[in-house]
């Protein structure tokens, strides 16, 4: 089959879609209308009865002994970061292919954040990487499931129980990978805390909402004093006036709103996932093998949540840089990002931490896209995105 192609929409052409597919969009059903209705007709907006009915719904859907709920997935990870025990003098590792917010946690904790590079295929944290720069300072590592694949915690662990400075504790940022495993063992029982953030253009939505996923049980009640200002009595055991703030917490509360949202949701999880993967099956599928562009690797055991599906450029087949592509097929309707910046390039980060280089995640960055994906695509939707990529390559390449 031969595709002929007519000119780039940037160029005036016919776009390959007349609305912009969009690379993330929450899926809302009516049931989910008809939960968030219910809150606000309830006598609590705020934390109620919703909030740790959620929490429970989430923590039997991923094997965790508790979730914590927060306001955003920034909020848990910085509850995380101090129910670690993160403070001044210390160090947590962490990747620099990720958005802000999993390094700034280490910041708002008052110590550090240390960048380890990424594997080529992946673009997860590297383990080598991992080891090389443990110091007798560091106290946590930070990996980041990217794109919904988990990191390889086992070699993590190996890392964290040889670490000169104690066992270090294992964060997961698994803002991307809510129902992926690893080996067989679901997202939530493989670090010792795992955050979710449940933003909208994630797997699952509260509007604005995060958790901690985590076993231990002193964990647990941290987090939960450091999301209600510190104060150790939960408001709803209170059966008189006293409450004793204990230490320095934050309101980092859900909303029964957003508890809602997320338990309606959470019903559709495994629906959810399986079109996810159903779809970038089909990316993979398609876009193998392709002369423009280089597909993520899955590594062996990862069955990923495709929190979204990204290609790398062959650059050198092509006469433009990744900008120019980026434009052409926003043109032609087809909503691609970038995932990450790395952290270390951002200006805050260049000034506080002159001079580091990461090249793995440096040299990703510069050919990277983000290609639509979420739950409510079809099949016709990939192949678009298929023959704008095809089409705008085609334009762009050299010869
Ligand atoms: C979305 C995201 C966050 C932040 O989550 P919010 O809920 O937006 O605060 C943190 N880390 C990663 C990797 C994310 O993708």
């Amino acid at each position: 089959m031969t595709i002929r192609h007519g000119a780039l929409a940037i160029d005036g052409g016919t776009p390959v879609r007349s609305a912009l597919l969009p690379y993330a969009h929450q899926q809302i059903s009516d049931e989910d209308v008809a939960a968030v209705t219910a809150a606000l007709r309830s006598d609590w907006l705020t934390t109620g009865p919703r909030v740790p009915a959620f929490e429970a719904e989430l923590a039997r859907a991923t094997g965790a002994r508790h979730a914590v709920a927060f306001s955003s997935g920034t909020a848990a990870l910085h509850g995380a970061a101090v129910a670690a025990g993160l403070g001044p003098g210390d160090e947590a590792i962490t990747t620099p292919m990720t958005f802000v917010a999993t390094a700034n946690c280490v910041l708002y904790a008052g110590a550090e954040p240390r960048f380890a590079d990424v594997m080529p295929g992946s673009l997860l944290i590297d383990p080598e990487r991992v080891a090389a720069a443990v110091t007798p300072r560091t106290k946590a590592l930070l990996p980041v499931d990217y794109a919904g694949h988990p990191a390889d915690y086992a070699a993590l662990r190996e890392i964290a129980d040889a670490a000169p400075g104690g066992p270090l504790t294992i964060i997961a940022d698994a803002s991307h990978s809510l129902g992926a495993t690893r080996d067989g063992r679901t997202v939530g029982t493989l670090a010792d805390m795992t955050v979710l953030s449940l933003h909208p253009a994630k797997i699952l939505t509260t509007g604005e909402g995060g958790a901690v996923l985590v076993d231990d049980d002193d964990l647990a009640a941290r987090l939960k004093r450091f999301r209600n200002h510190g104060i150790a009595t939960e408001l709803s055991a209170r059966r008189d006036w006293t409450y004793a703030m204990v230490e320095l917490g934050y309101n980092y509360r859900l909303t029964d709103i957003g508890a809602a949202l997320g338990s309606s949701q959470l019903s559709r999880l495994q629906a959810f996932l399986e079109r996810r993967r159903a779809l970038a099956a089909r990316y993979l599928q398609r876009l193998g093998g392709h002369p423009h562009l280089e597909m993520p690797e899955v590594e062996p055991g990862v069955d990923p949540a495709w929190h979204f599906a990204f290609a790398r450029l062959r650059l050198d087949t092509l006469r433009v840089d990744r900008g120019a592509v980026f434009h052409a097929l926003r043109a032609e309707g087809i909503g691609v990002n970038v995932h990450y910046i790395p952290v270390h390039l951002h200006p805050f980060y260049r000034e506080r931490y002159p001079g580091l280089s990461f090249p793995v995640a440096e040299a990703a960055y510069g050919r990277l896209l983000t290609l639509p994906l979420h739950a409510g695509m079809t099949a016709d939707d990939v192949d678009d995105v298929v023959a704008a990529l095809d089409k705008v390559t085609t334009a762009y390449r050299v010869g």
